[in-house]
């Protein structure tokens, strides 16, 4: 008896002991984001409490069902947290109703289309290749296997949103769901736009902002709220929440989506998360949060600016948010050959598809590239000179012999990085 418990880590064993393998990765992985250059658009770093509540005994508690109608029981603090957490999502965004329960963006995506259409309906997204999202409608997808999805693009000659193609397209389909949002597109969207088209096409228009939500928030991106019918988002990207997805929505679609999400599509809500949630929606109402969106905005006008500055060619010349797309072809290089050379330099990023891009989606044209991580950590304009160079250097190294990144290279900006990025802080563990 007592030898079997001092052979098997107790159950109230802290981590570092009961487990110090899967410790020590938890503690790499910590110190490599300290350490690296973290340019991934859709990543962030949480605040210490939204990290603190993700990690709570919450995650012990089954409520399938919504405040008020569980199938559980023991909801004394699970119920009004719940609530908490979507009254704090209405507020901050302005809406009839919220449902803080989706696992992440692409069940939320799904949850609506499972609300709003039948299977085989009509709809229209922007196209992966554009810059857009899987859960728009792309052929690999649920949202394009179970739905009729028909894809607009970017125009050929600056690469933005045609709106007089979503116009003829939405004539010629009638979609019963127009979606809105990207995950790759430097530039902001017009709502009132695609909700005009919506009305002459009587569609419903969704707008998906995982990417952009905090900057919304943060008043330096057009409001999609008042427009659509319903919003989707995630709450780990720019809002800077944990992993995760939310649904907003007009009063006359609450019901639908609410059993769209549960009993369509999920079972018990993960309520740690919810928990995480609640805390970011609070965080994000701060005057801070609106001065961080601001910042993010600013410092990716100041990134551009720098990239172009050293000859380097963006998609759309430019960006209005928090991302830039980088066309690495003048380097005679790939966009995952570069990414690759990248990471060995401590600079964290993807290759992304390029409008049009003559390469394959596995290995595309381009890089993607975002500065809401750094932005959290403290870095201001004035940084992202720095950050320009490290890229334009990191790319030159990879693209010196034949798209074998040159190893000393690589290591000497690697501590480059490492003592550029080290005083900024930032919360971990
Ligand atoms: C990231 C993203 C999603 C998906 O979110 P996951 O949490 O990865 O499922 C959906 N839509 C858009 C526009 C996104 O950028």
């Amino acid at each position: 008896m007592l030898r079997a418990m001092s052979e098997s880590p107790s159950h109230q064993t802290e981590l570092p002991e009961a487990d110090p393998e899967v410790w020590a990765l938890l503690q790499g992985e910590d110190q490599r984001q300290r350490e690296s250059l973290r340019l991934i658009a859709s990543e962030n770093y949480v605040s210490s409490a939204v990290l603190r509540a993700s990690a709570s005994s919450l995650t012990n508690k089954y409520a399938e069902g919504y405040p008020g109608k569980r199938y559980y029981e023991g909801m004394a603090f699970i119920d009004p947290l719940e609530s908490l957490a979507i009254d704090r999502a209405k507020a901050l965004f302005g809406a009839e109703h919220a449902n803080v329960q989706p696992y992440s963006g692409s069940p939320a995506n799904l949850a609506v289309l499972l609300a709003l259409c039948e299977p085989g309906d009509t709809t229209l997204g922007l196209s992966l290749p554009a810059g857009g999202h899987l859960t728009h409608g792309w052929k690999v997808s649920a949202t394009g296997i179970y739905y009729n999805a028909v894809q607009y693009g970017v125009r050929k000659s600056d690469h933005r949103i045609d709106m007089d193609e979503v116009r003829d397209l939405a004539k010629e389909h009638r979609p019963k769901v127009i979606w809105c949002g990207h995950s790759a597109y430097p530039r902001t969207l017009d709502f009132a736009a695609f909700a005009t088209i919506a009305d002459e096409v009587g569609a419903h228009l969704v707008a998906d902002i995982a990417h952009i939500a905090g900057l919304v928030v943060g008043g330096v991106h057009p409001d999609p709220v008042p427009h659509c019918a319903v919003v989707t988002t995630t709450t780990h990207k720019t809002l800077r929440g944990p992993r995760g997805g939310l649904i907003l929505c007009r009063k006359a679609h609450a019901r639908a989506i609410d059993r769209a999400v549960f009993p369509g599509l999920q079972g018990g809500p993960h309520n740690h998360t919810t928990a995480a949630k609640a805390v970011a929606f609070k965080e994000a109402a701060t005057p801070e949060f609106t001065a961080y969106a601001k910042q993010v905005v600013a410092n990716g006008a100041a990134l551009a600016e720098a990239m172009l500055s050293r000859g380097m060619s963006l998609v759309t010349g430019g960006t209005d948010n928090h991302l830039v797309l980088l066309d690495v072809t003048p380097d005679g290089i790939s966009g995952g050959q570069a990414a690759r050379a990248l990471d060995r330099c401590g600079i964290e990023l993807n290759a992304n598809s390029i409008p049009f891009d003559p390469r394959k989606p596995f290995d595309p044209s381009g890089l993607r590239i975002g500065v809401s991580s750094l932005t959290s950590r403290g870095m201001k304009t004035g940084e992202m000179d720095r950050v320009a160079d490290l890229i334009h250097r990191g790319i030159a190294g990879a693209a010196a012999k034949d798209g074998n990144p040159d190893d000393a290279l690589c290591a000497a900006i690697a501590n480059e990085v490492r003592e550029f990025v080290t005083p900024f802080p930032a919360p971990g563990l």
